[in-house]
């Protein structure tokens, strides 16, 4: 049986965190044009980045304060040979009900039958295109055949839920809405198409390729006009299905629209730094107590010393672009 948490995480505007997304490595084998540079670098060497135990530790003491809801992320996830190893050991703890992972899918094949076996929930495939060529042009890497081959391995399972995360750009890929939305009609799974965010080096969403929720919608109302509305997560602003069809489809309006008076999350980076806010450039460093010993309350009192400190509205105090990719967080 879970326990009820005595002192629960909530911060000084009356939010709960019961939500930890654990950026298990900042490393990655794409080079997604909005996400990261070429050249793009490791920011820690080895020593500082978290240890499994490290991160058995950190799931420890969240769901000791109430956190129920792990994703592991990256950089890329199934980078880390030790990912299973890590799902099944969040699993095994009784408080925490959820456990997803987002990925590129590229070595999904090597992970996915011990993903399945340590209990994984949950999966977010990110996929941008359909198309080889553009997914070269997109990823930096001529890899669509394997991870194309991942994702229809996947879809067979039927073990995991699945959503799948699409960047949509302007002339890069909004003619695909309906290659994608083809996928709901036998799959009972989550197309969503994303927003451009500002967290790249390239700033590729300031040269006209950022396609705003309104302009989505409209190509989606476009191509179906009897789209019926359905409940999505909370930050799957608008949530449809279509007569006849499995799954359902969402539009993640992640630049223009503010979910801040819900966020119920904290990010873990694969250094340790405990990451409040999207907004936010620096966090708490968990590895001085984890590495002196300092024992659970240390590290729960420091979880509640940065939950304090989490703004209500980090978009709108944040001076400038405070990220050069995603990676460091994880999304
Ligand atoms: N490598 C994994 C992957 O791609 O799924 C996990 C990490 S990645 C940072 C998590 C998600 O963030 C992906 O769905 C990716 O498309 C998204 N992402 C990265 N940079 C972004 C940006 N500038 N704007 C919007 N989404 C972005
Ligand atoms: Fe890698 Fe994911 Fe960033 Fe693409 S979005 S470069 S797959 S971390």
């Amino acid at each position: 049986m879970s326990k009820t948490p005595q002192n629960p995480l909530v911060d000084t505007f009356h939010r709960s965190v019961d939500y930890v997304r654990i950026a298990v490595t900042s490393q990655c084998n794409l080079r997604c044009s909005y996400c990261m540079s070429e050249g793009h670098e490791e920011r820690s060497d080895r020593f500082s980045l978290l240890n499994k135990e490290e991160m058995i530790t950190i799931m420890k003491v969240l769901a000791s304060l109430g956190v129920t809801k792990v994703r592991f992320t990256g950089g890329e996830p199934l980078l880390r040979q030790d990912i299973a190893e890590l799902v099944g050991e969040a699993k095994k703890n009784s408080s925490i009900k959820n456990v997803g992972l987002t990925t590129n899918g590229l070595l999904l094949d090597r992970f996915l039958p011990d993903l399945i076996a340590a209990g994984l929930d949950a999966i977010n495939f990110s996929i941008d295109t359909l198309d080889r060529r553009r997914y070269h042009a997109i990823t930096r890497r001529d890899e669509y055949l394997r991870v194309q081959k991942n994702l229809d391995k996947l879809l067979g399972t039927g073990h995991i839920a699945v959503k799948l995360n699409v960047v949509l750009m302007r002339d890069i890929n909004s003619d695909e809405i309906s290659r994608f939305v083809d996928f709901t009609k036998d799959h009972a799974i989550t197309v969503r198409f994303m927003e451009l965010q500002p967290f790249d080096d390239n700033q590729i969403w300031r040269t006209g390729r950022f396609l705003g929720a309104d302009k989505i919608q409209e190509l989606l109302n476009a191509h179906y006009p009897e789209l019926q509305s359905v409940n999505g997560s909370a930050t799957e602003y608008f949530s449809y299905t279509l007569p006849g069809h499995n799954g359902s489809i969402a539009i993640i309006p992640a630049f223009t629209r503010n979910f801040c008076s819900q966020c119920n999350k904290i990010r873990i980076t694969s250094d340790g730094k405990i990451i409040t806010c999207l907004y936010n450039k620096e966090g708490l460093s968990l590895l001085p107590l984890l590495r002196s010993n300092s024992g659970d309350q240390a590290l729960a009192n420091l979880f509640r010393t940065a939950v304090s400190q989490k703004p209500e509205d980090g978009k709108h105090s944040a001076k400038n672009a405070v990220r050069t990719s995603m990676s460091e967080i994880g999304g």
